[in-house]
């Protein structure tokens, strides 16, 4: 189904709440580490500049689990923004409230202000209707610029649509293109390689991605959880201690539909998750107690290398490892060069495995980089987001 976007609409002298997907790496003294999410959501603010329109920007960062952290304000977003658009971006201090409705309020046509982290309000991902209404006040017209957020069913990806007119910004329009005409008819083997931290969330998207792949590569923190699911014994690395039953049944299901599910077979630990960390490679069933999984080892590296090799399609979402340790980065580097050496169908998604991708300098090699994540995943998985599904549809 086609979606409306943000030029089928008039904006000249509107309010546009545009929803972005500024969820950037940072380092704790706001140092923008990556700001390809940012570059990508430059085409719809242009464009609305150019119309005049009022831009309220917002967007989540990090996991500040609704309440005010200082080390997530999206004020050096703001700074960023303003030096790419040579003009002022205005960072408020506050999401919602009087202060940003008398900031709405003196406006200007073509003016640019940055609303606060939605996380810092339980009502984003609680998807509370009273959140949402107030921050549709703000606006005339809500424009989801934020595909990578559209999987969630969040007050600022879903729950605005019932009060506000809604279309699908630039980089979503372009995103659902991509990723629309590139799977329509994977060529085949279709591998999913996926890794990561996010591992709640992944194994759902998993369960839904099962059926349209024929192998799937586990690594980075997922793999402790399905090592644990095998009855192998993780040491102190995070597992989802409530997911094992989704596991197995993940297991069975791959075996049903003659799926296949690699885990990795070696494993580099660690004692402590940190930079100058002593790093050792060990079988994967033979974890020590007291380690934590920080990358897939030599031999698994190897297998995936050479799985990949017969592979048309592959999809890519979750770092191997804890790739910003230099230790633990041998794993996603080596994925990532054997992605670029493919012939094959290659996309890349999600904060982080984007950002390892392009500090490699290998993203001109894939065919598509997406601002995705999990979002990617899913919309491969044939689901329509719940963010794209609210969408008003073309004429
Ligand atoms: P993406 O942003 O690409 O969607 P995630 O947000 O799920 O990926 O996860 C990225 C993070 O996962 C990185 O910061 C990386 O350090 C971390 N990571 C990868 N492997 C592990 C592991 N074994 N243990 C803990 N963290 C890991
Ligand atoms: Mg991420």
């Amino acid at each position: 189904m086609q979606k409306k976007t943000v030029e089928d609409e008039e904006v000249y002298g509107k309010r546009v709440l545009v929803r972005a997907d500024f969820n950037v790496p940072m380092d704790r003294n706001g140092t923008i580490e990556d700001d390809t999410r940012i570059r990508a959501c430059l085409p719809t603010i242009t464009y609305l500049i150019d119309h005049r329109a009022r831009i309220i920007l917002c967007s989540h960062l990090g996991r500040p689990q609704g309440r005010v952290d200082g080390h997530l304000r999206l004020e050096p977003v703001a700074r960023r923004l303003s030096e790419l658009l040579q003009r002022p971006v205005k960072p408020l201090r506050e999401a919602i409230g009087p202060e940003v409705e008398r900031a709405v309020s003196g406006m200007e046509n073509g003016e640019i202000i940055l609303l606060e982290n939605l996380r810092f309000y339980p009502g984003d991902e609680e998807n509370d209707p009273g959140f949402a209404r107030e921050l549709a006040s703000l606006a005339d017209l809500f424009v989801n610029d934020a595909f990578g957020a559209s999987h969630r069913a969040h007050a600022s990806v879903v729950g605005l649509a019932a009060y506000l007119p809604c279309v699908a910004g630039l980089l979503m329009e372009k995103e659902i293109e991509r990723l629309g005409s590139l799977l329509e008819n994977p060529r085949r083997p279709f591998a999913a390689i996926m890794g990561g931290a996010k591992v709640e969330e992944k194994i759902g998207i998993l369960e839904n991605i099962i059926s349209k792949v024929d192998l799937i590569l586990i690594g980075g923190g997922m793999s402790a959880t399905f090592l644990k699911g095998q009855g192998w014994d993780a040491g102190i690395s995070p597992v989802e201690p409530d997911k094992m039953e989704i596991v197995r049944a993940i297991m069975q299901k791959a075996g049903a539909l003659g799926v296949r599910i690699l885990l990795p077979q070696d494993v580099i630990v660690t004692e402590k998750l940190k930079t100058g960390a002593i790093a050792r490679g060990v079988s994967a069933q033979q974890i020590p107690a007291d380690s934590i999984i920080a990358d897939i080892g030599p031999q698994t590296i190897t297998e995936f290398t050479k799985e990949l090799k017969n592979c048309r399609t592959v999809v890519w979402n979750g770092p191997m490892g804890v790739f910003e340790i230099p230790q633990f980065s041998e794993g996603t580097k080596s994925i990532a060069t054997a992605l670029a050496d493919l012939h094959a169908m290659t996309i890349v998604g999600g904060g982080s495995t984007a950002e390892a991708v392009t500090k490699l300098g290998l993203s001109g090699k894939m065919t598509h980089v997406s601002t995705g994540g999990g979002a990617t995943l899913l919309f491969l998985s044939g689901k329509i987001l719940p963010g794209i599904a609210v969408l008003a549809d073309k004429e």
